[in-house]
């Protein structure tokens, strides 16, 4: 996964970014009902989780969204 733009001084690059100092990817569900959310976590398995005691409390609301946020990063050859 990489895309590259051209710009006057030099070619940028972008691409998920993998560094030791990254930020984490964090997962989160929400319900596609009621827009409420789990917390977000590193750990997809804690929305997952929580998906079950949402619907245990709300028996109408079947379907969810997950939220991925993944860190990305930019560097220029020149
Ligand atoms: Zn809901």
């Amino acid at each position: 996964m990489t895309a590259r733009t051209v710009f006057l001084f030099g070619t940028w690059t972008l691409a998920p970014d993998q560094e030791p100092d990254a930020e984490p990817i964090s997962y989160a569900m929400q319900c596609a009902v009621c827009g409420s959310s789990s917390d977000t976590s590193e750990d997809a398995a804690v929305g997952q989780r929580w998906t079950f005691q949402h619907v245990g409390r709300h028996p109408s609301h079947h379907t969810f969204r997950e939220t991925i946020t993944r860190p990305w990063r930019t560097w220029m050859q020149s």
